[in-house]
């Protein structure tokens, strides 16, 4: 499987440990670490480790590593200290482009959850 990295992109860097991150999870296709400004006591991204540029970038093509994405979610949202659901529970935000707020622009999922309140959100 072809893997496109991009060589000035932050979030190629912490996926191939060349910038240092906390690492959440790690497996061949994704890497989740924790945001460097948490908004919430839990606040990690979870990155696939080929370089998507957004959200906007998604096609058929990538049906079943979203599809794996997504199941990561709750399974590390709870490896990560999210409090059950339904008093529980977490936030999965992705900013896309400018106008959606995307300051990075290597896809990724930001996930919040814990005891509030937040700073932010
Ligand atoms: P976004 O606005 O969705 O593109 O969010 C980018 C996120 O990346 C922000 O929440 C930043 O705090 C986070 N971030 C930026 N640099 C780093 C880094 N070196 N390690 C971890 N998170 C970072
Ligand atoms: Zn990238």
């Amino acid at each position: 499987m072809s893997m496109p990295h991009d060589p000035n992109c932050l979030f190629c860097k912490i996926a191939g440990k060349k910038i240092p991150s906390k690492v959440v999870f790690e497996d061949e296709e994704f890497f989740a670490f924790h945001d460097i400004a948490p908004w919430a006591p839990v606040h990690f991204l979870i990155i696939p480790k080929a370089h998507i540029v957004s959200m906007a970038h998604i096609g058929p093509e990538h049906e079943g590593l979203m599809g794996r994405l997504m199941a990561l979610v709750p399974k590390l949202a709870a490896q990560e200290g999210c409090n059950p659901y339904p008093e529980g529970g977490f936030r999965l935000v992705t900013n896309t482009g400018k106008e959606g707020g995307q300051e990075v622009h290597h896809m990724h999922f930001h996930v919040m959850g814990g005891t509030r309140p937040w700073l932010r959100g």
